[in-house]
């Protein structure tokens, strides 16, 4: 089945304490679109990207066959540049720079070739705009969405209006208690349901993730990763696992979600080795399998009598 992907496509500088880079591909488009390249049979992309963008960087996208026919070229100007530092506990990083570029006056135009995709990942962008998708396409079997804190504070009407129109929203720990204005997680999923999505996941962080589906929640864990390079991407790159699991297999049932958790968890584990999208670039399937059997072997709780 295809998967519509709408977000950022970006050059981003990072820091963290094992080193920096300059200027990478990243953006959050980019890390689902490459994610989901690994079961996904169709991606189709839209965003935006300046005149400054590489052609390595869309020979990358479509080496992975991401179909880039909605990647609008905006000559005006540059591609949306992200400057982030990590310190020791690499949950926290300081945004040091952000260039809106020609992302400023994104409107994301679904080309006609994409708007029967049956499954639409709305990637981290302002709520009205994730809406405005929406209203371009037919039917999607499942529309799955991610916010962060500044559009739960900054948009709080338009957020809730396109969570109307969401099946299932996928945000972190913070940000469910601050939508849900609510401590206790459990209660806050249950108000976020309350206000349009079907199902929710609440990712925490190097803690896992917590799936809610019909009457079921499932505790996803977190996988050791010794070498924890550059956690930027991880969360995107988790959707694009999750979604491109989904897609490939066209089964909704609470059973394939845990899968998808787990294989949305699996790419983020890979995602955070090296820097920025490095790692995602030549995976291969064996690597994901066994990864996900490990996952497996990690929450095997025994039996008591
Ligand atoms: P994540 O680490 O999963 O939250 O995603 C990191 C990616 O988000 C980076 O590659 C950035 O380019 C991108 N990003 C950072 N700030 C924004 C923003 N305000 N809007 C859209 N994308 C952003």
């Amino acid at each position: 089945m295809s998967l519509l992907v709408v977000g950022s496509v970006a050059y981003d500088s990072i820091e963290t304490p094992f080193g920096k880079t300059d200027r990478i591909l990243g953006g959050s488009a980019t890390y689902i679109s490459l994610a989901a390249s690994y079961f996904a049979k169709k991606i189709n992309l839209v965003g935006v990207v300046g005149k400054d963008f590489a052609d390595e960087d869309i020979e990358l996208l479509k080496s992975k066959d991401v179909d880039l026919e909605g990647l609008q070229v905006d000559d005006s100007g540059n591609t949306f540049f992200w400057k982030g530092k990590y310190h020791y506990d690499l949950n926290n990083r300081d945004t040091l720079d952000t260039q809106l570029n020609v992302f400023e006056h994104f409107d994301p135009i679904i080309p006609d070739a994409y708007r029967d995709s049956k499954f639409v990942a709305l990637g981290n962008i302002e709520p009205s705009l994730q809406e405005k998708v929406l209203d371009q396409v037919s039917k999607p079997d499942l529309v799955v969405m991610d916010t962060m804190n500044f559009w739960i504070e900054g948009t709080p009407d338009a957020l809730k209006s396109t969570l109307k129109r969401v099946d299932l929203l996928v945000i972190n720990d913070s940000e469910a208690r601050e939508l849900a204005n609510e401590p206790n997680l459990i209660k806050a999923a249950d108000k976020v349901r309350n206000m349009g999505p079907d199902s929710l996941i609440i990712k925490k962080g190097e803690h896992g993730a917590l799936l809610f589906t019909g009457d079921e929640i499932f505790s996803a864990p977190a996988y050791p990763v010794i070498d924890i390079f550059d956690p930027t991407g991880a969360g995107d790159t988790f959707l694009g696992g999750l979604l491109g699991w989904l897609s490939y297999t066209d089964d909704l049932t609470p059973t394939n979600m845990r899968k998808a958790v787990i294989f949305g968890s699996v790419m983020a584990s890979f995602c955070v080795e090296k820097f920025g999208p490095e790692r995602l670039k030549d995976l291969n399937e064996k690597q994901i399998y066994d990864r996900y059997r490990e996952f497996r072997e990690l929450s095997q709780i025994p039996e008591v009598e």
